[in-house]
């Protein structure tokens, strides 16, 4: 039997027989009665922090998710647009020294392509254009709670923290679902790399929040993206962004990160734009 095939035989053997080859780290698995490997228990993660902003830091959050409402109604989709580019849901990108560094829209329509999510695009395009390997420190503030897979990726991004500007009753709560602790029912650990998912503490996150509720609960089947195509969804978001143009900070520190928002905005083009975005998120 020449060399490689006795190598060959001793990996299948040693791959059948589990645990018991020598090549197993004897500190990370146990064995049952029957010799099957089994994983030993570790202690969960504790999940992500608590969140307990000043209230300087709760102004620049608003200012932030002020301009992911600005974002999105720069090129606003109402209903019967022709060739829509996708749903009116956007996000910005915040670095750790507070510094908005990126934006993106949903664009599931003009790419045919459904994981086009605004999160997506803007965690993918800022991190292969700045060659940025995960985004550790790094806020997201999008218009829209976080669905699961836009939470996956922050969450395995490391990202610090998401502030959404409408609560999303059926596609929403996803980073809560990937930290609930359920062991103690026998269930699991929260996923490790927790991310702070709070919702944004704007008036008009409140005002948007109450009116799709008034809408969900009169419909038989809401649709989030539907009603986001409705003048009532359009008219708050107009006044999110007049809001951000007139905005007085009550704490100067934030002047200048106001001012760099307001700049921002006036970067950001009111048409599709394909990835990798030229503007801002360089
Ligand atoms: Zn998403």
């Amino acid at each position: 039997m020449r060399l490689s095939r006795m190598l060959g035989v001793f990996v299948v053997l040693a791959l059948l027989t589990g645990c018991k080859t020598t090549s197993m780290p004897a500190a990370a698995a146990t064995e049952s009665a029957s010799g099957t490997c089994v994983f030993t228990s570790k202690p969960c993660d504790s999940g992500s922090p608590a969140y307990n902003p000043t209230a300087q830091q709760v102004e620049l959050d608003n200012i932030y998710t002020l301009l992911a409402y600005a974002v999105v109604y720069k090129n606003w989709q109402a209903q019967g647009t022709t060739n829509p580019r996708g749903y009116n849901i956007g996000s910005v990108l915040v670095d750790p020294q507070n510094n908005v560094v990126c934006w993106a829209v949903n664009s599931v329509d003009v790419t045919s392509n459904g994981t086009q999510h605004g999160e997506v695009r803007l965690m993918t395009n800022y991190q292969s254009n700045t060659k940025t390997f995960n985004l550790k420190g790094y806020a997201v503030y999008t218009s829209l709670e976080p669905c699961a897979m836009c939470s996956g990726m922050m969450t395995m991004q490391a990202l610090y923290k998401t502030i959404f500007g409408q609560r999303d009753p059926d596609f929403g709560d996803a980073i809560q679902r990937l930290e609930l602790n359920s062991k103690a029912s026998g269930g699991y650990c929260p996923y490790p790399r927790g991310v702070i998912s709070v919702e944004s503490q704007t008036p008009t996150a409140a005002a948007i929040d109450q009116a799709y509720c008034q809408y969900y609960n009169s419909t038989s089947t809401p649709s989030l993206t539907q009603w986001l195509t409705t003048p009532e969804a359009q008219a708050l978001y107009a006044a999110a962004n007049n809001q951000l143009a007139q905005y007085q900070v009550q704490y100067s520190a934030n002047q200048p990160f106001l001012t760099a928002a307001q700049q921002f905005l006036t970067g950001v083009p009111s048409v599709y734009t394909p990835i990798p975005y030229t503007t801002n998120c360089n």
